[in-house]
């Protein structure tokens, strides 16, 4: 192309025509993310093929002061992935960069280049009889770099952990273009300042991770599902806590379920039934997995009856077949694409202490419905780690902008009451460009000096990933 940029020719030169994406056409799947959202054009989409190729490209943007921005699978849902609207940035697509690179099933480890998919790793383990153990809804197109940048939880996260707990060594290509080799396989280590968790869950503002060392477990032998119908939240808490005690680490998954998400998963999945031949306003979706010689019906069953007797349930389905298990893990992802369908919607990803999740439930129900009558609370989360998912669908009288601005209004007032519980605004999907203003304000003048701090250590021309969690120089 004759207005190429130096830089791109320069990158064309040095890979590959097909490494560097300049056609609009080419680049449309870069642009927007899960979401369907989407900010604007990049300068060009390049994919480097490996570590070196990643490390010459990285080099050469600082040569030229071309701001970058990392990209895994686009599922991220605060824009972090997006390229600015004024053609800026080269986004840095990590797809090419998907090698399996080695599995020790004695050490129980496995090294992967960060372009991997989740599900292609969770695949490779299953191979050796393991698990790595992170599983989301966006696993088939999530990229291990995404889930350590973003320190990515999950359903399983009572048990197993968030990446931070996952991740034992970690390849950093940084904003200089030197590459960080930290790919240590070492259960225990003790060495001073730990560098990899810096990376983790910086989304991606201090360098691109290009490889990492995952920690594998057991693969399951046995695991059994239940899905129960439960009249209040106060009753799924009391629930949680008995499941805890009775079923301690074989605990898996405790799913917080409203009776609208039923619904909507039922209309986006018209293949699924009703679970149960009544409504119960709130569900509860939970597993219990194990290997060697545990007998998991019985526990189930014992604390099902206990559960009973304490009328805590009030009916249930348990899954007696790994088909109808997965019938049953159906309502949790169908219920995502019924509310994806719906159109524009508040999307949260909060946390409290989970002793406070009916508290906070009660209250901010209340403070949203006072402040907005006609709009739909879908509130839903990972119990177990006392994150919630506390969506708002907004009237649908209103147009488009005033929905958005509605929208934003609600997540303010939202984020009042979260203070009030001394919790988190985000949980999960990170700070990137949409929470960065609700980020900022809750931030101390000592956390804010340390942060920038650090973003400057590594990044002092401030090219990677700039205006996301911090605003850029
Ligand atoms: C249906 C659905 C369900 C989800 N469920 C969960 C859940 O249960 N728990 C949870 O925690 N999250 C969940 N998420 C959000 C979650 O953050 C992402 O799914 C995932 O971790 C992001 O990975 P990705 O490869 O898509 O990253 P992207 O969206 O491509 O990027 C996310 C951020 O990471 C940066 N980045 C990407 N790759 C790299 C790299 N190699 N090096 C440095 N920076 C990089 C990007 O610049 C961006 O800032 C869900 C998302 C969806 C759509």
């Amino acid at each position: 192309m004759s207005d190429d940029t130096p830089l791109l020719a320069i990158l064309v030169q040095r890979l590959s025509e097909r490494a560097v994406l300049r056609d609009p056409e080419d680049q449309a799947r870069y642009l927007s993310d899960w979401a369907g959202d989407r900010l604007g054009m990049p300068l060009a989409v390049v994919r480097p093929a490996s570590t070196a190729e990643l490390a010459e490209v990285v080099n050469l943007c600082g040569e030229h002061g071309v701001a970058m921005t990392p990209q895994g699978g686009h599922s991220g849902l605060v824009a972090g992935a997006l390229p600015a609207s004024d053609g800026s940035e080269l986004v840095i697509s990590l797809e090419r960069l998907n090698r399996v690179r080695d599995i020790d099933p004695v050490n129980f480890t496995m090294t992967v280049d960060a372009g991997c998919i989740l599900e292609t790793v969770k695949q490779a383990a299953a191979e050796h009889d393991c698990d790595f153990p992170l599983a989301l809804g966006a696993q088939g197109s999530c990229q291990i770099g995404g889930n350590i940048a973003t320190n990515a939880g999950g359903l399983n996260v009572l048990r197993h952990g968030m990446m931070r707990q996952l991740v034992l060594g970690l390849e950093v290509v940084l904003p200089d273009g030197r590459v960080w080799n930290g790919l240590h396989a070492l259960h225990k280590d003790n060495r001073g300042v730990d560098l990899k968790q810096l990376f983790l869950g910086s989304e991606g503002t201090l360098g691109i991770v290009s490889g990492a060392v995952l920690k594998l477990v057991p693969k399951a032998e046995q695991s059994r599902t239940a899905l129960l119908g439960v009249s209040s939240v106060e009753a799924v808490i009391d629930l949680y806590v008995l499941a805890r005690r009775g079923c301690s680490d074989l605990l898996t998954a405790f799913e917080l379920i409203p009776r609208r998400c039923i619904e909507l998963a039922m209309e986006a999945t018209p293949s699924l039934r009703d679970p149960m031949d009544d409504a119960h306003p709130w569900y509860v979706l939970m597993e219990v997995a194990a290997t060697g010689p545990v007998d998991l019906g019985v526990m189930l069953e014992q604390l099902l009856e206990q559960g009973m007797e304490d009328e805590l349930i009030l009916n249930g389905v348990l899954a007696s077949s790994e088909s109808q298990s997965q019938q049953l893990w159906q309502f949790r992802e169908s219920m995502l694409e019924g509310q994806r369908l719906r159109g524009e919607h508040l999307r949260t990803d909060i946390s409290v202490p989970i002793s406070a999740i009916p508290a906070f439930v009660t209250q901010a129900t209340e403070v949203v419905m006072a402040a907005s009558p006609d709009c739909e609370i879908i509130a839903y989360g990972h119990v177990g780690d006392g994150n919630l998912h506390f969506n708002i669908l907004p009237p649908s009288t209103l147009d488009d902008e005033a929905k958005h601005d509605h929208l934003h209004a609600l997540e303010a007032t939202l984020f009042e009451v979260l203070d009030g519980f001394d919790g988190s605004i985000s949980a999960e999907h990170g700070i990137g460009r949409t929470k960065q203003a609700a980020y900022l304000s809750r931030l101390s003048p000592m956390e804010l000096e340390l942060a920038r701090g650090i973003k400057t250590l590594f990044d002092p021309d401030g090219l990677m990933n700039a205006g996301r969690i911090l605003p850029a120089r």
